[in-house]
């Protein structure tokens, strides 16, 4: 399987091989045609640091946002502030060619005052939870939720909840992405307690 075959638009392509990847990885092949199904669904998968898995959500994301609309539309949560700084640096590589506008949110780069504005958000479920609940963020066309390394941040209570007021502000319609480094049945559960359809499990 070669990257032409994942229905990437030539923009992705340019920038897929801008970043040296020559073949999908197993996630990104397994993973991307799966997050691009219409009607889209929710998922979950696992995988490792080190096999991909950030550019596999990442390529899905900017497969399914529409350019036109500059409204935030896919939110990414991180455990760590220093994930979301490296998730922020695979996308932006990775939308070179595209017009996606992309933002962190994480404690040191948001500003005191003013919405938060930019199609892709990635952070840390503290600082996205208040800047959502303090109406700074935009989500009514929010249509994908990525939990990157959702095995660890159900670990710690306060992610937890703050994970759950999130997903009550975001569109019912949003769709949930998994990504868990072991396989764990507290992501199972958690990921099945928020949709009345249960997600799908690959790898
Ligand atoms: P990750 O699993 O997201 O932490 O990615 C691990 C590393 O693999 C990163 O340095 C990526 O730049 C790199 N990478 C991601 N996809 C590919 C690919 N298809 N081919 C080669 N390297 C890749």
């Amino acid at each position: 399987i070669s990257f032409e075959d994942l229905n990437l638009s030539q923009d992705l392509l340019k920038g897929v091989y801008n970043c040296g990847y020559a073949k999908p990885s197993q996630i990104q092949a397994l993973a991307v045609p799966r997050l691009l199904r219409d009607p889209p669904e929710h998922l979950i998968a696992q995988a490792q640091s080190g096999t991909g898995k950030t550019a596999a959500f990442s390529l899905a994301i900017l497969s399914r946002i529409d350019f036109d609309n500059p409204s935030s539309q896919a939110i990414v949560l991180s455990p760590t502030r220093e994930l979301a700084r490296q998730i922020v640096d695979v996308i932006k590589n990775l939308a070179k060619f595209t017009p996606a506008s992309i933002n962190k949110v994480i404690p040191e780069s948001v500003p005191q005052i003013g919405l938060i504005e930019a199609q892709i958000l990635i952070g840390t479920p503290g600082k996205l939870g208040d800047m959502i609940k303090r109406g700074r963020i935009d989500v009514s066309c929010v249509k994908m939720l990525v939990l990157d390394e959702a095995d660890c941040m159900l670990e710690f209570q306060g992610f937890l909840q703050q994970i759950e007021i999130i997903k009550k502000l975001l569109p019912r319609t949003t769709q949930l992405i998994f990504f868990s480094a072991t396989w764990d049945e507290a992501v199972f559960r958690f990921a099945n307690s928020f949709v009345n359809k249960p997600a799908t499990r690959i790898l």
